[in-house]
């Protein structure tokens, strides 16, 4: 396939553009292993690029999508055959390197992890980054040494795609669930998921106290800002919290009193540039521990035509748990 349909983004005047357009193959970039792309997912970066929100393009033209699952077609690399089922997410594809909303793509066999036996390449995209950032902050606080016994964990932009697996992810490890949302609507949904509490997330809006009421003892943080400033000053002596988002800003005005006074610990996440080694171990307890029924009711599929339009939606808060891209 010399000519195949992909979403380039390309340097403007002002700002950058994006199309649904055509690609030729002897475009891509360098890397020794060459992909036929069936499955993607539209994750917040995706949404950023796509819109121009954020500088998340970093080469032009670059070709949108942080994620895909497929099948090689050729490789040079001496993991990888033809017909391996395989799933790309992060390294700085859609970014640096030619992304995933693409019929195709070429990237480095070392990026690349096998599809964990039972899972499907749209089970694994309805994972995606987000998924797969909510199994690396599970890790951590596992790492950490949490269990149910020490208390209850919150989980923030709940109805979101991190959010929403890491509600399924935790409550199926036993902990008490505590989902915070600006979508109190979505409660029903939230339970459903496996939250035990569902609190409105304007409670983290306003300035944080140096230190409050011990309320969970870990949690999952996808929005930053005033809302991670709360969560640590009412985090339980030696408990922490996995930081992997910004959705409500970039700034963290908190005070060291937490860490210093509490032995509370703020643990970072960083799905992009996750060593090969935690990804899999990552993939293997997805594959295991996330209840795959669940996983479905909180998909919703579309095509490569409709992911444009999804862009601003997800930037608006308005999608709902996961979306899966049918390319091929
Ligand atoms: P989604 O858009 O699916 O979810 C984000 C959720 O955050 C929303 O659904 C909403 O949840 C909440 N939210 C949105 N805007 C605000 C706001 N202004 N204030 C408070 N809460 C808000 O995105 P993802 O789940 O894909 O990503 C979540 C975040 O994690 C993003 O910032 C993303 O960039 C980051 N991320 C980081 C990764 C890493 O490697 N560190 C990897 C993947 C994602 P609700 O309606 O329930 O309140």
């Amino acid at each position: 396939m010399a000519i195949f349909k992909a979403i380039r983004i390309d340097k403007a005047e002002k700002g950058t553009t994006a199309a649904l357009t055509q690609f030729d193959d002897a475009d891509l970039m360098e890397g020794d292993v060459t992909v036929a792309v069936e499955w993607s997912t539209v994750n917040y970066k995706d949404g950023l690029a796509i819109s121009g929100k954020a500088p998340v393009v970093r080469r032009f033209p670059m070709i949108a999508g942080i994620d895909f699952a497929g099948t090689v077609i050729q490789s040079t690399h001496p993991s990888w055959r033809a017909g391996d089922k395989v799933i790309g997410t992060g390294w700085g594809m859609g970014e640096t390197h030619l992304g995933a909303y693409a019929e195709r793509v070429r990237v480095k066999g070392d990026w690349l992890v096998a599809l964990p036996a039972g899972m499907s390449g749209r089970d694994a995209m309805a994972i995606g980054t987000a998924g797969f950032t909510a199994m690396l902050a599970v890790l951590a606080l596992e790492k950490h040494g949490l269990t149910p016994n020490d208390g209850a964990m919150i989980v923030t932009g709940a109805a979101g795609g991190v959010g929403s697996v890491a509600i399924s992810l935790l409550a199926r490890l036993g902990f008490h669930v505590i989902a915070s949302t600006g979508r109190t609507s979505e409660a029903g949904y939230l339970r459903d998921l496996g939250a035990a509490e569902v609190i409105d997330r304007n409670e983290f809006s306003a300035a944080a106290k140096p230190l409050a009421k011990e309320r969970w003892a870990g949690g999952v943080d996808s929005v930053g800002s005033t809302t991670l400033a709360n969560l640590l000053s009412m985090t339980k002596y030696h408990g922490a919290i996995a930081a992997c988002g910004l959705a409500g800003g970039m700034d963290l005005p908190s005070s060291v009193a937490p860490f210093i006074l509490r032995g509370v610990c703020l643990l970072g996440i960083d799905s992009v540039m996750c060593p090969i080694a935690r990804r899999k171990v990552a993939w293997e307890r997805l594959a295991k521990d996330l209840d795959r029924a669940k996983l479905a009711e909180i998909t919703h599929e579309i095509s490569l035509d409709e992911v444009m339009e999804t862009a601003p939606k997800i930037l608006a808060g308005q999608i709902r748990g996961r979306l899966v891209v049918k390319i091929a």
